[in-house]
Order: structure tokens, then sequence, then C-alpha cells
């Protein structure tokens, strides 16, 4: 846990995000500034600042973060249309906060290349 991390605070509700789900490990919600229809971020509860960060004992806990995305996907509805799940890492990936999230967007077709 980080003192001065956003996605700590709400992991600890302190700060109250639109959640979407929740368990021991994991907070997943709605982003703020969403990029398509449906824009859900999944992060660990654990502050972990990147994905240069992830160490052996983390696996399992990222495979959830992706059964996660997997589930919102089927709630919202755009599981057999598609969807597009990205890590954001440091300054080229374009990552704004430094707790390691997992995002979830659909509900739009999808471009390739990312921007
Ligand atoms: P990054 O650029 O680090 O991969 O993504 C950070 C994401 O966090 C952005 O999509 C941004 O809109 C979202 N975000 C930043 N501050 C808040 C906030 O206070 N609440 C929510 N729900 N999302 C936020
Ligand atoms: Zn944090």
């Amino acid at each position: 846990m980080s003192d001065d991390c956003l996605f700590c605070k709400m992991a600890r509700g302190e700060i109250k995000p639109d959640t979407v789900y929740e368990d021991e490990k994991i907070l997943a919600f709605r982003d703020i500034n969403p990029q398509g229809p449906v824009h859900v971020l999944v992060i660990p509860k654990e502050h972990i600042p990147t994905l240069n960060d992830l160490e052996e004992h983390h696996a399992e806990l990222l495979g959830r973060m992706f059964l996660v995305a997997k589930k919102i996907a089927e709630q919202e509805n755009f599981a057999e249309t598609g969807y597009r799940t990205v890590i954001n890492c440091n300054r080229h990936g374009g990552q704004e906060v430094f707790h390691i999230h997992l995002h979830v967007i659909g509900g739009r077709q999808m471009t390739w290349p990312p921007g």
C-alpha cells in the first residue's frame, strides 16, 4: 500500500469509485474518462507501480485480473462482439497512474494500431 496513491485509496475504500467488481485481492471500477461506451479499470489491491515491477509471485494475481476482465465483458454483454484489454507501462506506454491497472474497453469497434 502506498499512502498517496489514488488507486490504493480506492482499494482501501477511502475514495469510492463506481465499482463493478470487488474481491479480497482485486477491485474493478469505471474509468472517469471512458474511451468507449464501457471502460473499466481492473486493479490489484496490492500496490504494484508498473508492469516492470511484476514478480514471479504475482503470476496468479495477474491471471485473476484477466478472469475479472472476462467476467466484466460477459456482464456488459460484449464478450462475443469483442473488446480491448490494455496495460500501459511508463512514459512511452502512456501510463499516468502508477498503480498497475488493466483497462477493459468495449461497446465499440476498436482500431489498430493504437495511438
Ligand atoms: P493510464 O494512462 O495510467 O494507463 O490510465 C489511467 C486511467 O485512470 C485513465 O484512463 C484515467 O481516466 C483514469 N483515472 C484517473 N483518475 C481517475 C479517478 O479519479 N477515477 C477513475 N475512476 N479513473 C481515473
Ligand atoms: Zn497504489
